[in-house]
């Protein structure tokens, strides 16, 4: 077996002749058959993993990604969907039923809160929020209702870990089906799989496509069994993927590994410099060892990429929102995973249900892109000096 960067070089179903070296793009709705019974042996095979049959239900570009982003993950089966938040809820929406409670990390990305406090919840589903930092204690919240799990690792905004072991085990004894949403890591900083998850979800559109110029998600699972039933209800709702958009992806996996370490390196230096400034009260990146959850990351990451937030020491708005508007090189924006950096003053408050947020002081999210970390720094130290600069200093 390869490692994950050859893997991801080479993945793509072998093509012969004269050929381009990425899989070209094919668009299409309608495919051919060359007989009435091939028509109807595609359509027999319509969830099968690979069948080329119509266009919503998978392409040849789509089962390219898909087998790439399972040796990504270590999984079996992959599915793109429309974004990443299609990814987060289409666990729930394929295994959840009325009168099914779902567990929910309270730092899970915020829209996907939305869809299950709001939408599922209004279709009868119950949704209970627990604290990140729960580890095996979330066997108290299990009742024998209880179908699903779904983590975020790192979460959302602030950054806590998963024990993912400790969580799938007392999941597992209760017969609940455990998610983990892998988008800030992928696959290859943190096998969600191998560590307990049954599934895992992910926004291609940040790290995967990696230039911020695409939307998609993609779920992996272990089982056909999973795969088939996901693929079906994504059917149900009408999902369809574009061709080209799993394509841009595709292109994106190539170069995965070369960006998510100058992400981690860049992110890194970042973080550790910030941490020495008087005006950032906390910066909070699980890879450094101020961080309280720094021994899990330790023993299940292999990166830490270049997303993470530093709270400043203000809770004046104004201030803050000098000091982001004061960089050059970070631009304001939602999402994160391109090529570029990025900075986003966030409210962790707002937020959470299950734990509290009770510190006032402004929280600043940093994407390090992959422009050089001294100027990065330069750049950030010009901006904190415009922001806390004091009459007569
Ligand atoms: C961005 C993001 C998503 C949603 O992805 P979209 O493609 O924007 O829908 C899901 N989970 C996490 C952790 C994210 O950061």
């Amino acid at each position: 077996m390869h490692k994950p960067a050859t893997q991801l070089v080479h993945a793509g179903k072998p093509r012969t002749g004269i050929r381009a070296v990425n899989p070209p793009l094919e668009r299409g709705s309608t495919f051919l058959f060359d007989t009435v019974a091939d028509l109807e042996a595609g359509k027999k095979a319509r969830l099968q993993p690979g069948n080329v049959f119509y266009g919503r239900l998978g392409t040849p570009n789509a089962y390219e990604f898909e087998d790439a982003v399972s040796a990504l993950e270590g999984g079996a089966y992959s599915l793109s969907v429309p974004s990443g938040l299609a990814a987060c809820v289409l666990p729930v929406l394929t295994f959840a039923r009325p009168g099914d409670r779902i567990l929910v990390t309270d730092t899970v990305y915020d829209p996907a809160r939305g869809s299950f406090s709001s939408f599922f919840a209004r279709n009868g589903i119950e949704v209970a929020y627990f604290d990140p930092r729960i580890g095996a204690g979330i066997k108290e919240l299990m009742t024998d209702n209880t179908r699903l799990v779904y983590l975020e690792s790192p979460g959302s905004l602030t950054f806590e870990l998963h024990d993912i072991p400790a969580i799938a085990q007392a999941a597992h004894a209760q017969g609940a089906i455990v998610v983990c949403d892998n988008t800030y890591a992928t696959g290859f900083f943190h096998q969600a799989l191998a560590l307990g998850a049954d599934i895992v979800a992910q926004a291609a559109t940040k790290y995967i496509i990696g230039h911020s110029d695409g939307m998609l998600g993609v779920v992996t699972c272990k089982d056909a069994d999973t795969y088939r039933a996901m693929k079906e209800a994504s059917n149900w709702v009408g999902h369809g993927v574009a061709p080209d958009i799993v394509w841009m992806a595709q292109r994106g996996l190539r170069t995965l590994p070369v960006r998510l370490q100058r992400h981690h390196e860049n992110g890194l230096e970042l973080a550790r410099w910030l941490e020495g400034r008087s005006e950032i009260a906390r910066v909070l990146h699980p890879g450094l060892p101020s961080h309280p959850d720094h021994a899990i990351w330790q023993r299940d990451f292999t990166g830490a990429t270049g997303l993470f937030t530093v709270q400043l020491d203000t809770t004046d708005k104004a201030q803050a929102v000098k000091f982001v508007e004061a960089l050059h090189l970070f631009g304001l924006g939602f999402s994160w995973g391109g090529y570029e950096s990025l900075a986003l003053m966030a409210d962790a408050a707002e937020a959470r249900s299950a734990t509290e947020w009770s510190d006032p002081r402004i929280l600043v999210r940093l994407h390090a892109g992959l422009e050089d970390a001294g100027d990065l720094i330069a750049d950030l130290e010009q901006a904190l000096d415009a922001a806390f600069a004091r009459n007569g200093d």
